[in-house]
């Protein structure tokens, strides 16, 4: 149980360096949102924000490294150490008319007014080392009761920004909490907004949420009626979402968070087609990189297993290393659903042989042939298709044997 009495904070030393400078120079300065829950909850903060009376100006003239991050909202970057700290004024956010930025903002001197603009009363706490955990909205009682709540009117607040409805499922997915009733029910009651607000946004809630404990939990944007107005697909990918498979992702490529990211985004958009995921990928405004490696999982996942190593380096040619190792981690999730003992021994037998196929070094590319272009047109081969045509001859022989992998012995096959 948390109890406001004893509750210390390990401040970062750089945090810490930025509170005391503003102290003493007669302001008030907090750790204050995320950083103070995740501390409270032992996690570890993604980023340390602060909270001062103190305006840009005056923050400014205090710390000669900063850099002006966001000034309109009252943002500077202090640089210490060479790490960033965002150091904002306290301040009174006016109506987010478009979803996206509040209309206007306006500085105060008052921690509580700071206090009162943010989302969720666990996202409301703020820190030093003089004043111990403020608490102004209940958040401890939040915080032992495993809820998320809106800071004041939940109706309110959504309606200033949509994007807190998904925040909302966001944080109920990370920490596995409950949403309290009254804003539960106002989320369903302002889904609509979330047309409103940018797609990167709303990109950003949605990934870290599939990427939490609870991936399941992207079924609650289906069920708050949210699903219809992010993009086409979206809705029943978010109502159909696989959760025993998203469970089963315990593969070693999984370990890293990149490689998580691309099979969980595959997972999610598994019963569109290729060009489906690709336009809702698009459409969420992701990198060329997620769209083309999300896109070719879900190409390739209903490929049927080879299992000699002729076929397999013919799909490392064609697939390339890391689509083939996120295929199979899919493949072996879907086994393990299934609890499908043959096929998992097959994926474990395939595993091997590639990284056999690694440790010898064995070529399967293009890439790794011992001849390239410009050395058949010196050996006599016309300029054109006629190279790439005996390009992909050579490496034929060279993935049935590796140790014809030599210049002279392939340029003698011409
Ligand atoms: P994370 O662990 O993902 O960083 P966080 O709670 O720190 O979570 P941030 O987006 O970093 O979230 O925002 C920092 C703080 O700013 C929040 O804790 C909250 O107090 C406030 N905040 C952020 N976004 C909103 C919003 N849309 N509406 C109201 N307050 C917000
Ligand atoms: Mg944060």
């Amino acid at each position: 149980m948390y109890n406001l009495e004893n509750l210390t904070i390990k401040v970062p030393e750089e945090a810490g360096w930025i509170l005391k400078n503003l102290r003493e120079a007669g302001y008030e300065g907090y750790c204050v949102g995320g950083c103070v829950r995740d501390c409270l909850l032992g996690r570890v903060p993604e980023d340390w924000d602060i909270t001062t009376s103190a305006l840009p100006f005056e923050v400014k003239s205090l710390f000669c490294n900063t850099v002006d991050t966001g000034i309109q909202h009252g943002t500077v970057m202090v640089i210490r150490n060479g790490n960033g700290y965002e150091v904002t004024t306290y301040r009174i956010d006016g109506e987010y008319k478009d979803g996206r930025h509040p209309e206007k903002v306006e500085f105060t001197r008052s921690l509580e007014e700071d206090l009162k603009r943010r989302d969720f009363t666990i996202n409301a706490f703020a820190y030093n080392e003089e004043s111990g955990v403020v608490d102004m909205f209940g958040g401890i009682d939040d915080l032992n009761h495993s809820l998320i709540k809106a800071v004041g009117n939940p109706d309110e607040r959504f309606s200033e920004d949509a994007l807190r409805i998904m925040r909302a499922i966001r944080f109920a997915a990370q920490l596995s909490f409950e949403i309290e009733e009254n804003t539960y029910q106002a989320i369903q009651r302002h889904a609509a907004n979330l047309a409103n607000v940018s797609m990167e946004r709303i990109r950003v809630e949605f990934e870290k949420t599939l990427l939490s404990k609870n991936p399941d939990m992207v079924r609650k944007f289906f069920e708050m009626g949210m699903g219809n107005y992010i993009v086409p697909g979206f809705e029943e990918a978010c109502r159909d979402f696989d959760e025993k498979l998203a469970f089963c992702l315990t593969d070693e490529r999984t370990e890293d968070k990149e490689s998580r990211k691309y099979l969980l985004l595959a997972i999610f958009l598994k019963n569109l087609s290729y060009e489906e995921a690709r336009t809702a990928m698009r459409l969420m405004k992701y990198d060329n990189k997620t769209r083309d490696l999300v896109s070719a999982i879900i190409r390739y996942k209903e490929e049927p297993f080879m299992e000699d190593r002729v076929s397999i380096k013919n799909a490392l040619n064609t697939m390339g290393l890391t689509v083939f190792q996120l295929t199979m981690a899919f493949k072996e999730a879907v086994g393990k659903r299934d609890e499908n003992a043959a096929d998992l021994q097959l994926i474990q037998k395939i595993k091997e042989l590639v990284q056999d196929i690694m440790k010898k070094e064995e070529p399967y590319s293009l890439a790794q042939l011992a001849v390239n272009g410009r050395d058949l047109m010196d050996a006599g081969v016309s300029q054109g298709m006629e190279v790439g045509k005996t390009l992909e001859k050579l490496l034929a022989v060279v993935i049935e044997n590796p140790t014809a992998n030599i210049k002279e012995n392939l340029l003698k096959l011409l």
